[in-house]
């Protein structure tokens, strides 16, 4: 009897939704009262003080140490009013997920005859946690193993089990970043000033752009019993076999399907949880496949949207074992049904109020609409390979081009509509001066009746990995477990340059030309970069065959391997992209590199030592089993000396021989996976060691797996020892 899997299931069978205590009659009500937010601050600190941390939010300016001693204190307090006894730098360190090493706010006097809560300025300011413990490529290597984090004031401090939690940058003693939040706070303050410089071309109240961001995070729920019945779930994330279920999603029938009563339960929770904390979560629905489910908050401030992204996940799997459920953020725990995404909704909104990529009521506004979303196609087809290399990880290579999401074709979708706006651009603007009949029709009659065609536009493509929707883009290809910041710092970098060079190019025809007016030299260089990126717009199944062909006869790239998708982080053009914007320096760029390549590495390494271990000591043994239970049918049947019988032992004999075959294959092929493993381990380059863990070990685990999963359709249920897809996919 496979006992354990058996367990798993009564035990999860037997389950009823835990109750919520105290449930809120109005979200609103609990918005943010564990965060220390504006309002909070203007109780606990001087005017003065507030003043100084609003300016350093939205001008960035320095908070000098007199206003950090003033927050500091008004932090404690109220943090001690609400039950916090311990205070943590929290950080995005490259490993993906969040860290923190929680001090308490006790403290003795010298004489240690009193006791007391003590937070300073130093402490709120910067912390020194030891950077060699975290991914770092190499940078301690050639410099210092010191790193050191610092306060973040544009992301409000927070409380979370008892503990203030600060959001902080992470560095390098020598100043290196080794976080995400870093360079994502530089790409967001480069793009303002490059967005504000265009928006100068046609509003000068215009001075600061901020970049909005919505996630939508999907993700599996699965019962903790059932889950940890799987060794590979458990160690890996993602089911390294396991044959289909004979029903899945052909039905269509999950699909924001009623909720199931537990998951609603769960739902519930982490809303009250994440809107305490101020995460705006709004949104809630079953995905498309069994066990699959969404949820999505109001779009904030780039910066604030990821640090909430990345505190939700972490509140998602705490919640999820009070509810003893595990919830998997892998991009394809399941193979052969849907996987998880992360879209990542992305626009640039302006200090007057106005979305840049939302089209106005006038034709000005929609020239400068225009601006926005020409460049930021420009920029995805300038910049195509460093989107991808940002977005493809180990677990997410799984998921894209899986008919279920996009491929690693990195196009743009705009629409039907929108096409054809840019089509007559491209057609009526030419280089010579324009009459004012034509510039009436341009203005008039192909960007003045913009916005009417947007309202009800309901242009929807499922199938691409950067659309346009209406007033912002979709990057659909972020997978479900990435700390968006990566897909983010890439594309604001990528349209910030583009902005730049936008700029310095409309300019240059205005200085040649001083008959032109403003608007000709953008329609003009508008124009051009139409023609130049129209490649990397397509409105078709991005899903199918003939869209892999056209973009290949385009001169698209399509890599879905994650070592060559990577190295677009070292290519010439992306090393002058950062060095240019100041984002990231080489060195830096280098960094991330290798860190990704290992990661990458590393998580195959796991999971093939996972799979060999299940093969050899899981399924062999009860294949093995199940074989001799067939042998001494054959045996005592064949006894019986009766008619026929050789007749009707045959397709025991047939079985029995099926097993012996795959029983052998599964030996030679963990054998040969194996010696791969320690011939790759040898080698010193991360690069060559990732490629050849890519092409010859990799291949292993899906045959590997093909072997086991025909031995699931042959063996007896009974001694089957791990739950099956139907169990897990149906456990709610
Ligand atoms: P969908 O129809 O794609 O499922 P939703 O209505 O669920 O879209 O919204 C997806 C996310 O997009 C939400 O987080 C929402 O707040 C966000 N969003 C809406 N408008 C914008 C915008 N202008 N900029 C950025 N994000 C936006
Ligand atoms: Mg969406």
């Amino acid at each position: 009897m496979a006992t354990l899997r058996f367990n798993s299931l009564k035990e999860a069978s037997s389950r009823k939704a835990v109750k919520i205590e105290k449930e809120p009659n109005r979200h609103s009500e609990l918005y943010c009262v564990n965060v220390f937010d504006r309002e909070k601050m203007r109780k606990y600190i001087s005017k003065e003080a507030f003043q100084g941390v609003v300016n350093s939010i939205d001008d960035g300016t320095r908070i000098d140490r007199k206003i950090a001693a003033q927050v500091a204190n008004g932090m404690k307090l109220w943090a001690i009013e609400n039950g916090a006894t311990h205070y943590t730098h929290w950080f995005h360190p490259l490993t993906g997920s969040t860290a923190e090493k929680h001090d308490g706010f006790f403290d003795l006097t010298d004489d240690k005859a009193n006791s007391f809560e003590d937070f300073s300025a130093e402490l709120l300011i910067q912390q020194e946690p030891d950077a060699s413990s975290f991914p770092n490529g190499g940078i301690r290597n050639t410099f210092e193993a010191r790193g050191y984090t610092a306060w973040d004031p544009s992301s409000p401090a927070f409380i979370l089990d008892r503990t203030l939690c600060i959001p902080t940058i992470f560095v390098s003693y020598t100043g290196e970043a080794l976080d995400y939040k870093t360079p994502l706070i530089k790409s967001l303050s480069v793009l303002d000033k490059a967005a504000v410089d265009i928006c100068g071309y046609f509003d000068k109240n215009v001075t600061k752009v901020i970049s909005n961001v919505g996630w939508e995070q999907e993700y599996f729920l699965i019962d903790r019993a059932i889950f940890n019945a799987r060794p590979d779930l458990a160690l890996t994330k993602r089911t390294l076999i396991g044959h289909a279920s004979a029903k899945d999603q052909q039905l269509d029938d999950h699909y924001f399907g009623a909720i199931p009563e537990r998951v609603l339960s769960f739902m519930k929770e982490l809303e009250i949880e994440s809107i305490k904390l101020g995460i705006p979560l709004k949104t809630r629905h079953n995905e498309v496949a069994p066990s699959q489910f969404e949820c999505a908050p109001i779009f904030e401030e780039a910066n604030l949207a990821v640090d909430h992204n990345q505190l939700l996940m972490s509140l998602m799997k705490t919640i999820g074992r009070k509810h003893d459920l595990e919830v998997l953020l892998h991009e394809k725990p399941y193979k052969g049904i849907n996987g998880s995404g992360k879209h990542n909704n992305w626009s640039l909104a302006t200090n007057t109020g106005v979305n840049l990529l939302s089209p106005g009521k006038t034709p000005k506004n929609n020239l400068q609409f225009l601006t926005f979303l020409v460049n930021t196609i420009k920029a995805v087809d300038e910049y195509n390979d460093l989107l991808r290399a940002s977005i493809l990880t180990e677990s997410n290579q799984y998921r894209l081009g899986g008919n279920e999401a996009p491929p690693a074709i990195m196009s743009v979708f705009i629409g039907e509509k929108l096409t054809e706006v840019l089509n007559e651009i491209e057609e009526k603007v030419s280089d010579k001066k324009m009459t004012p009949d034509e510039k009436t029709e341009l203005k008039l009659d192909i960007i003045g009746k913009i916005p009417e065609i947007l309202l009800d536009n309901t242009d929807r493509n499922r199938t691409s990995p950067f659309a346009f929707t209406g007033n912002r883009f979709e990057f659909r290809a972020v997978g479900s477990s990435a700390n968006c910041s990566s897909a983010l710092i890439a594309l604001n970098s990528a349209v910030t340059k583009q902005l730049i060079d936008f700029k310095a190019e409309v300019d240059k025809i205005l200085d040649k030309h001083s008959e032109l007016k403003k608007d000709e030299a953008i329609f003009r260089v508008l124009r051009e970069y139409i023609i130049s990126s129209k490649k990397v717009r397509f409105e078709g199944n991005g899903y199918s065959q003939e869209w892999a062909d056209e973009a290949k006869k385009r001169g698209l790239s399509n890599i879905v391997d994650v070592p060559t998708a990577t190295s677009a982080f070292l290519h010439d053009k992306t090393v002058k992209l950062f060095e240019e914007t100041k984002i990231l320096t080489k060195r830096e760029l280098e960094a991330r590199y290798e860190i990704r390549l290992e990661t990458f590495m590393k998580k195959i390494q796991i999971e093939s030592r996972v799979l060999a271990d299940l093969a050899i000591n899981h399924f062999i043994p009860t294949a093995i089993k199940y074989q001799n239970t067939l042998a001494q049918n054959v045996s005592s049947l064949t006894a019986l000396q009766i008619d026929d019988i050789t007749e009707s032992v045959k397709p025991q004999i047939e079985s029995i021989k099926k097993i012996g075959k795959h029983i052998s294959v599964i030996r030679k092929e963990v054998k040969e996976m194996v010696e791969k493993r320690k011939e790759a381990n040898r080698i010193e380059s991360i690069e060559k060691k990732s490629q050849i863990y890519s092409a010859d070990i990799k291949p292993y685990l899906e045959s590997i797996r093909y072997q086991i999963d025909k031995l699931e359709l042959i063996i007896d249920d009974e001694i089957w020892p791990l739950p099956k897809y139907r169990e897990m996919l149906f456990s709610l």
